[in-house]
């Protein structure tokens, strides 16, 4: 395996990992490492794991020096290899949200309602088998909790939004965020001239509108000078994108209810996103064609569209 074409080093003793999922540079993990200690903030999936341990490899860090497998919230991209990994890392711990901690110990919810989604057969091409997390090396963050890894200080944030059971990892001493899935999707295949083009995901089952926009202005207010999202890693130039995201947290909600009674809501929503992001994507300058524009966000529209389809019953 060449490991190095996966991995991508940033300051302060960050890296992202490419987890190999779907396509290249789609979900990250991000390796943190400081005076000899180490954590992963996400996962990717179980067959993201021989990526993971090849990157500790590479950057001369033993398994032994892993404190932390910090899983922002339970969707499959982002934790579905933290059971496999756990296996690999001795002493490290396994620490999810309150709502979340659950369905990694026993992931069979998890592992049926991705098939629900999936089917069988694509389950297993894009997941592998889902492993337990042992309870007694679970660690459940309180709101504001914070842990170290070497001398850095991580405060946890319990973050609803994208999901009831995410957090964000927050780096206090460096002012680096780990948004997990809060801070949008920014695509590098979307960069034009540096400069970064970002969008919200509301995945099934659990996106509001309104705590993501609060979520969004909360990471803000630590002042951030970087975050690393997991689709796809380091994006700087946060106050345009933050003020975008919310924007656009806005526009998709308002698609959705301008649709919520229609009789053709689930073509209409599709199609009217795509449109709605290709909009984006042309006001931002993109020079992709209707082909590649495709390629890249047809997984994005059909899961936001779902998602949004859930918050339009439940409200
Ligand atoms: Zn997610």
């Amino acid at each position: 395996m060449d490991i190095e074409s996966k991995l991508t080093d940033f300051p302060d003793g960050i890296t992202a990992i490419d987890t190999d999922y779907v396509r290249p540079q789609l979900d990250a993990s991000h390796l943190l490492l400081d005076h000899g200690r180490a954590a992963f903030v996400d996962t990717g999936t179980t067959l993201s794991v021989p990526n993971l341990l090849a990157a500790l490899e590479a950057r001369g860090i033993g398994r032994d020096q892993v404190d932390w497998v910090l899983t922002t919230h339970v969707h499959l991209d982002h934790a579905g290899g933290a059971g496999e990994l756990m296996r690999h890392l001795p002493n490290a711990r396994c620490a999810t949200h309150p709502r979340g901690a659950r369905h990694l110990v026993d992931p069979a919810k998890l592992i049926a309602g991705s098939i629900a989604v999936y089917g069988e057969d694509r389950y297993r091409e894009l997941y592998g088998d889902i492993v337990p997390v042992a309870e007694d090396r679970m660690f459940v963050p309180g709101d504001g909790e914070r842990i170290s890894v070497g001398r850095r200080n991580l405060e946890l944030i319990h973050t609803p939004g994208h999901a009831l059971h995410h957090y964000c990892v927050v780096d206090l001493d460096t002012r680096r965020i780990f948004p997990g899935d809060n801070f949008g999707i920014s695509y590098r295949d979307f960069d034009v001239d540096g400069r970064e083009l970002i969008f919200p995901t509301t995945t099934p089952v659990h996106f509001d509108p309104v705590a993501m926009r609060s979520s969004i202005d909360r990471l803000m207010a630590y002042e951030p000078v970087a975050m690393y999202l997991t689709h796809y890693s380091q994006v700087l130039q946060l106050d345009r994108l933050a003020d975008d995201l919310k924007r656009r947290v806005d526009e998709l909600a308002q698609l959705a209810r301008s649709l919520a009674i229609e009789p053709d809501r689930a073509s209409r929503l599709r199609t009217e996103m795509f449109a709605l992001m290709s909009a984006w994507l042309d006001a931002h300058s993109y020079p992709g064609d209707v082909a590649e524009r495709h390629r890249l966000i047809d997984d994005d529209v059909e899961l936001n569209a779902q998602g949004l389809e859930v918050w339009l019953d439940r409200s």
